[in-house]
């Protein structure tokens, strides 16, 4: 069991950011009821993540396909949502697929085809984003802009994929007015892949924002905000696989 201090912090984290998300999307005339709060847990345990459940969260993020894995199995999120949010190794394709409900971070084409066969062996059909490395960042993942179409052609080709939209992190140390610049091209970009009305699309998503900047993500049309340091705190990388 977790000690009664930090699960009141946590509570009282996730009550603050429910109130600055509505603050946010109130400030830009949205309804605060069509942004969803995504938990970021990678290296939190299984006991921090089912305390954090009970909270008014609606999915958790995962960054690593064993930590996905290990609470799924250990029935840490509650019955509620996983989406994958990391970097994914095709590899490890088949345990992430059926068991996130959204694949994020999708970035090659590669990738793509073997979200798509796993998800034919398993007869289902497989949500996922397209990552856009927004701040052109060699360091990042993602697909740069210039990349973006071709990837949402060969997305909308995989009759076992359903194309919900796109995601970002724009780079860490940008000023909030280009930070705020980040997330209105995405939008854009978001709007532009709508308005071409690909097959096996309902590109309704558009997942980006953390702990230093969801207000602005809100403000400029995040569907989810993804954060975990103002849910838990400082992470410790120790724990980490
Ligand atoms: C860790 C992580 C987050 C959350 O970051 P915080 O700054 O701790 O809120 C969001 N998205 C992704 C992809 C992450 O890896």
């Amino acid at each position: 069991m977790l000690n009664n201090e930090t699960a009141r912090q946590m509570a009282e984290n996730v009550a603050r950011i429910r109130e600055r998300m509505a603050e946010a999307a109130r400030a830009a005339g949205r309804d605060p009821g069509e942004i969803l709060l995504c938990a970021a847990c990678k290296t939190r345990t299984v006991e921090e993540v089912c305390a954090s459940a009970r909270l008014p969260i609606d999915l958790f993020g995962e960054n690593h396909v064993q930590e996905l894995v290990e609470k799924s199995e250990a029935g840490a999120y509650g019955g509620k949502p996983a989406h994958f949010i990391g970097h994914l190794q095709t590899n490890k394709v088949n345990k992430v697929v059926g068991r996130a409900a959204l694949i994020e971070s999708v970035d090659s084409e590669r990738l793509l085809q073997k979200i798509d066969r796993a998800a034919e062996a398993l007869g289902l059909r497989q949500d996922i984003l397209i990552e856009v490395n927004i701040g052109g960042e060699a360091s990042k993942s993602g697909v740069d802009a210039e990349g973006l179409w071709a990837l949402l052609e060969a997305a909308a080709a995989c009759g076992h994929l359903r194309l919900r939209g796109l995601m970002a992190i724009p780079p860490a140390d940008a000023a909030p007015d280009e930070t705020r610049r980040f997330f209105a091209s995405m939008r854009g970009l978001l709007e532009q892949a709508a308005a071409r009305g690909y097959e096996n699309a309902r590109m309704d998503t558009l997942s980006m924002g953390m702990s230093g900047d969801y207000p602005l993500a809100i403000e400029e049309g995040a569907t989810i905000v993804r954060i975990g340091t103002a849910i838990y705190g400082a992470r410790d990388y120790t724990r980490s696989h």
